[in-house]
């Protein structure tokens, strides 16, 4: 007997997913082809900070489309400025190199640090990042992740990565020697099983690097644009950072990501760094609505709120089940689960229609768009009440 092909198997089978394919989405839902309705706790992993597919980005896409896809990077294009522009008048940040993934981004900010290495510090090299930590999944954001799954992959891997632990500013300070150039973290380890960087801890880096000649980098992929109730996470901790990645919710849906730097920082020569598309009109374009929307003060009030009452929700949830503690910030929270649970409850809410994320088995990772409603989150509490209450049940019978 011979198997028909199945169309999935024209896709290089590099994850496991559900035998579903998602055909349309709006603001909080997503449908697959069934017609199946599915609320959204996941948002490609923080990626669509406006929800799916939302008006604003689809016109500014539109738009641009008529307009100019690609001039070519060796011209200037208005919407790649304009983005510039904004992101440098709402940070601490002097200039912008646009990139069309995560992981390109947090690879040229390798890149700059290396450089910066070079001119001005006797080809130091190194870059202290951090044990659990994730910056992506080219060789040597592979190599600066402290990731254990991917230590044995890809072997060798890029160097000069050593790794510290995170809220321990005296495991940066022993690694710390003449080839040091920068430290590299997130500020909440976001795929690790949401861990914060404590905001002591922050301004702590931020002073001791300072004192060491030594540029510290914040991977802001997926706490920047607003996610954790403020436009950058660094701003809770009131420190500048020498050097940032944007990524994820930067283009609202679409691939754009963002290598941002102070004037201190910023020493690309011609020929260091390039690449096609990076700057494209189309996606800048994109980027360009989503910021002039999270940007304001009312937009990222209401993000903060929205966490907050997730996060009251998820505690009343904790102690309801006997779980764990509720981590994070704005609306990166996990929630442990105390026990390696996580895959079957993403399944369980699969099946009633709720995408959840577990990053880690005991643990849930929620990002939902940065403006759910508050039914919203009630909707996505009560599917997660009943199948935790299935759950201790099930646990008390055998
Ligand atoms: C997602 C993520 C990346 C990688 O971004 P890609 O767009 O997938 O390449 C890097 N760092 C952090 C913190 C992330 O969350």
């Amino acid at each position: 007997m011979t198997n028909a092909p199945h169309p999935y198997d024209a896709l290089m089978n590099i994850t496991a997913r559900p035998p579903t394919v998602f055909v349309k989405g709006d603001g909080a839902y997503l449908w697959d082809d069934s017609g199946k309705r599915y609320l959204d706790f996941m948002q490609g992993w923080a990626v669509n900070c406006l929800g799916h597919s939302p008006t604003i980005v689809a016109d500014a896409l539109a738009a641009q489309a008529k307009l100019l896809l690609t001039p070519s990077p060796a011209f200037f294009n208005g919407p790649s400025l304009k983005l510039a522009n904004a992101l440098v008048a709402n940070s601490c940040f002097d200039q912008v190199f646009f990139t069309n993934s995560g992981a390109e981004a947090n690879e040229g900010a390798i890149k700059l640090a290396r450089k910066f290495g070079t001119l001005y510090k006797n080809g130091a090299h190194e870059i202290i990042t951090f044990v659990g930590g994730f910056h992506g999944r080219t060789l040597a954001t592979m190599s600066a992740s402290g990731k254990k799954a991917f230590e044995p992959l890809f072997e060798p891997k890029v160097s000069g990565f050593p790794k510290a632990q995170l809220n321990d500013l005296d495991s940066v300070k022993r690694l710390i020697s003449s080839k040091t150039v920068a430290v590299m973290l997130e500020p909440i380890q976001g795929e690790a099983g949401v861990w914060p960087a404590t905001d002591q801890f922050l301004q702590e880096l931020r002073a001791l690097t300072q004192e060491r000649g030594l540029l510290l980098i914040v991977d802001e992929i997926q706490t920047g644009m607003g996610r954790t109730g403020k436009l950058f996470h660094y701003e809770h901790a009131g420190i500048e950072p020498d050097i940032m990645t944007l990524g994820k919710g930067i283009g609202g849906g679409v691939p754009l990501a963002a290598l941002l730097a102070t004037e201190y920082a910023s020493c690309f020569e011609h020929g260091d760094q390039g690449g096609t598309f990076n700057g494209n009109p189309l996606m800048c374009a994109a980027g360009l609505a989503v910021l002039e929307h999270v940007a304001t003060p009312a937009f990222l009030k209401s993000a903060a709120d929205a966490g907050l009452f997730l996060e009251s929700e998820l505690q009343k949830l904790s102690a309801r089940h006997g779980l764990g503690e509720v981590r994070g910030r704005g609306l990166l929270l996990a929630l442990d689960l105390k026990l390696p649970i996580g895959a079957s409850i993403v399944a369980q809410a699969f099946s009633e229609g709720v995408l959840l994320n577990s990053p880690q088995p005991d643990a849930l990772r929620f990002m939902p768009a940065l403006n759910v409603s508050k039914e919203e989150i009630a909707d996505m509490i009560e599917c997660l009440d009943a199948i935790l209450t299935k759950a201790g049940a099930a646990r008390m019978v055998a």
